[in-house]
């Protein structure tokens, strides 16, 4: 339990944010005491909003239920940015034991989104103090980050007709790294989530009496082995896919051979045509098994979230950013990809931007995301968040007379 200290002496604290520390960690432990779930954020973006106005930004509520926006505006230029953060928790029981620890049973913030949330207000509100930019800032709270796709909700409801921005900018936090360096890389950052469900459908039949029945067991097992053929077999070897079976559904009891058999996963993928081969491949190799014993077998494929891809430009902004904050040797620019995926991703197929990586490791204990003893570094608040007023104001520069 050895803590390693911040590997990095942040060298570009911007001051309005040095200051709010102290309130950053209690905007934090209250936020990450109450935790809400996908849609239902309804107190956590009442906090938002209440804060953002207090700031003296305009709020708009309801985006996508639950989405906050504050409009920060300063000097007569109509160029705008979106930065963004989400809001919601998940459905773990939290068992870090800190004071701070979830009143909702049940419910937690175990990604680090209460962090999120408390470093995009800061920034709001240290922007709104030193008003040191021209344009429009656009600060996006969106709901239901994690499996029910809030970003995606969003940006159908007109996030960026309502709000233009050229470009818009996520960051996570990142346990696997440590405290106050960045990533990013432009280009993809994180992968595509499918998920398939597959059901083959035999015949029923007294076990001791197989030859009277179609076994949808053997569908199963011959399918599995195959489907782990395409990464293997029919994918460029510098590709990247991930093919992964995760539940297998079906018999009651000792002698009887079901009916059917239910087969459900996941497939993660940073480009579309590796998507689209792997589900080709899926189709094919569950048709092949259903004909080889004699049985029909359907696939239901669904494109849940596409993979997180930076672009150029805007990948080469944040990295400026970074390395203005914390330096260049506290910056990499050439991360490995994670197949974990990401719903800003709809936000980055909508406009140009980057997500980037906020390292917050303590030590190689430290809990990663989802763990259910992960709590969210507040050394980073302040790195964070002057992270996002240094690009912000990088990006709506005032022109000084
Ligand atoms: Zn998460
Ligand atoms: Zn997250």
């Amino acid at each position: 339990m050895s803590g390693i200290p911040l590997r990095v002496t942040p060298m570009n604290i911007v001051p309005e944010v040095a200051a709010l520390d102290a309130e950053m960690r209690a905007w934090r432990h209250h936020l990450h005491a109450h935790p809400e779930t996908a849609f239902e954020e309804t107190v956590t973006a009442a906090f938002v909003a209440d804060k953002l106005r207090s700031f003296g930004l305009e709020v708009h509520t309801g985006l996508a239920k639950t989405g906050v926006v504050g409009v920060l505006q300063s000097g007569t230029a109509d160029t705008a940015i979106g930065l963004r953060a989400d809001l919601d928790a998940l459905h773990i029981h939290e068992q870090t034991g800190v004071a701070h620890c979830s009143r909702n049973p049940g419910r937690m913030h175990a990604c680090g989104h209460d962090g999120h949330t408390t470093m995009l207000l800061a920034a709001a509100k240290a922007m709104a103090a030193r008003r040191n930019f021209d344009g429009i800032a656009y600060f996006i709270f969106q709901p239901a980050e994690e499996n029910e796709g809030g970003g995606r909700v969003m940006v159908e409801e007109g996030l960026f007709d309502r709000f233009p921005a050229r470009a818009v900018y996520g960051m996570h936090n990142w346990p696997r790294m440590p405290a106050g360096t960045f990533a990013m890389r432009a280009g993809p950052l994180m992968g595509a989530y499918d998920i398939f469900e597959i059901v083959a459908t035999g015949k029923g039949a007294h076990a001791a009496m197989a030859y009277q029945g179609k076994d949808p067991m053997l569908f199963a097992s011959h399918a599995i082995s195959a489907l782990q053929t395409i990464v293997s077999r029919n994918l460029h070897p510098q590709d990247a896919g991930v093919v992964s079976v995760t539940q297998v559904h079906a018999g009651e009891t000792w002698n009887v051979i079901p009916e059917q058999i239910v087969l459900r996963g996941t497939v993660r993928t940073f480009s579309e045509d590796v998507q689209a081969l792997i589900e080709r491949r899926m189709r094919g190799i569950v048709d092949g098994a259903a004909a080889m014993f004699d049985m029909t077998a359907t696939v239901r494929y669904e494109r849940r979230y596409p993979a997180t891809v930076n672009s150029e430009r805007e990948t080469a902004y944040a990295m400026d950013a970074a390395v203005a904050v914390v330096g260049a040797a506290n910056v990499d620019t050439n991360p490995t990809p994670e197949m974990g995926s990401e719903d800003f991703a709809f936000m980055l197929k909508a406009r140009p931007g980057c997500y980037v990586w906020l390292g917050a490791g303590q030590g190689p204990d430290t809990p990663n995301i989802h763990n259910p003893r992960y709590d969210f570094n507040d050394d980073v608040l302040r790195i964070g968040a002057s992270y996002w007023v240094t690009l912000a104001e990088q990006q709506l520069p005032r022109v000084r007379a």
